[in-house]
Order: C-alpha cells, then sequence, then structure tokens
C-alpha cells in the first residue's frame, strides 16, 4: 500500500472570537499523487482556509492533517517550512510576484529555501520559464506583462522546485476566457505529468474539468460523485 500524499483527517479550523468562526467543520479528504481537484463554494465557506492548511500555511485546530508521509503537528518550524518549499507550489489570484525583480529573479528566489543545489538553479529556472513559454521574457519586469504572462510566471515559480502538490486558489479570478483556458492547459499538462493538482474557483466550467469534484459549504465538504 502506498500513503497518500496528502490526508486531512477529522479537521476543524475555528478562528476566536465573538462568536467563534469555524471556517472548517470536521472535513476528511485523500488526495493521492497525480489527482486533480477542484474545489468550489460560496465566498467565505472554507475554501481558501481548506488550502492554507493542505499548503502548511495554516494548521487545524482539531484533527490532523498528513502530508507525504509525515503527521504535520509533529514538525518543528523548521521541518514545516522545508517540507513546505519541498513538496508544496502556490498559486493565487492576484498572482504576487515580486514587482522590482525580473521574470528570472522571480523563480530563482523561490528556490532559496527549497534545497535545490545553487549551480542547479539557473538552468531549472530557465527550463520552467521555458515550459510555460515565456524564455523570452527573463529580463523583463512583472509589470511590463499581461496577467495570462503573469501567471504563467507564477507557475513556473511554483513548479521549479519540483513539488508534489500545486495549491491553486482561484488561478484564474484576474484573467479573461481565452487566457484562463491557456492557464488551466498548462496545468492540466503539469497534472498529466504527476503533479497532483487541487483548483479553487467560482467557474463551472473551470470546476468540470476536474477529474474529482468538491464543494464546499459553510466549512462542511462534499465529493461529487
Ligand atoms: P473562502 O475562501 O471560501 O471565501 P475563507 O476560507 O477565506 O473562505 O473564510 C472562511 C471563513 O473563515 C469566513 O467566515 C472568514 O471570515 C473566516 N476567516 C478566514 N480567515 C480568518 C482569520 N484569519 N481570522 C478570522 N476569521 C477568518
Ligand atoms: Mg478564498
Amino acid at each position: 500500500m502506498t500513503a497518500a500524499l496528502a490526508e486531512l483527517l477529522d479537521v476543524t479550523r475555528a478562528f476566536p472570537g465573538d462568536p467563534e468562526v469555524q471556517a472548517l467543520k470536521d472535513v476528511s479528504l485523500t488526495i493521492n499523487d497525480g489527482d486533480y481537484l477542484s474545489i468550489v463554494g460560496p465566498s467565505g465557506s472554507g475554501k481558501s482556509t481548506m488550502l492554507n492548511i493542505l499548503g502548511l500555511l495554516d494548521r487545524p485546530s482539531v484533527g490532523q492533517y498528513r502530508l507525504a508521509g509525515h503527521v504535520t503537528a509533529d514538525l518543528g518550524d523548521h521541518q514545516r517550512a522545508a517540507l513546505r518549499a519541498r513538496a508544496i507550489g502556490f498559486i493565487f489570484q492576484a498572482f504576487h510576484l515580486l514587482p522590482h525583480r525580473s521574470v528570472l529573479d522571480n523563480v530563482l528566489l523561490a528556490m532559496l529555501y527549497s534545497g535545490v543545489p545553487r549551480q542547479e538553479r539557473v538552468p531549472r529556472a530557465l527550463a520552467a520559464l521555458e515550459r510555460v513559454g515565456l524564455g523570452h521574457r527573463l529580463h523583463f519586469l512583472p509589470t511590463t506583462l499581461s496577467g495570462g504572462e503573469r501567471q504563467r510566471v507564477a507557475i513556473a515559480r511554483a513548479v521549479v522546485s519540483g513539488p508534489r502538490l500545486l495549491l491553486a486558489d482561484e488561478p484564474t479570478g484576474n484573467l479573461d476566457q481565452a487566457t484562463s483556458g491557456e492557464v488551466m492547459a498548462l496545468f492540466e499538462e503539469l497534472n498529466r505529468g504527476g503533479l497532483a493538482l487541487v483548483v479553487i474557483t467560482h467557474d463551472d466550467a473551470i470546476a468540470r474539468r476536474a477529474a474529482r469534484r468538491v464543494r464546499i459549504l459553510d466549512g462542511r465538504l462534499s465529493e461529487q460523485a
């Protein structure tokens, strides 16, 4: 039996306050290498909270999260950061590129804490940027690129360290329909190469492209048959 890549076991995430908000309630989910999941749900239903836990940016209040064979609650801060850098890639709606650094630097900087040996970083960054079709934009600043190009830089940055799980929070939310299709096609090509892909979206057409579809309503998760 091979272990799951990522496993949420009865996870609740409560934000203290008056009243307390339970952003996730008793959520269990298993993700295997090569899976392709979409997550839909209304604003405030807990989608980003779940992605943040999957990506080790946040922790369950109750329940367990296992990633790549680790019980994540047992990890110290340093081990957690190292596992995140090695195993996880993140993509955000607003791209989150460094505006005053070149396209190439944005991708190189992503490898600082990932354990990629120094002499391999430039060749890997170049290969990742070629792969997303931006080999001709290496020395451009992100602010001079189109939205679709910026998101492709973000994808190169997210995959350059060779993660097993790619987490995308509304990755096409700032893109027009044609560009969204191109970005999704790129994700799907990476997924066919074995990378597990989780995409939060408001767009039903995008959600339907995924092999597994998960819905979150008021912190509770259900998977479509
Ligand atoms: P979604 O991504 O589906 O729009 P979120 O996961 O961002 O939803 O939020 C789910 C719920 O948790 C919301 O009610 C939100 O206000 C609350 N929440 C999220 N993050 C925090 C936080 N850091 N502190 C307090 N409440 C939060
Ligand atoms: Mg959100």
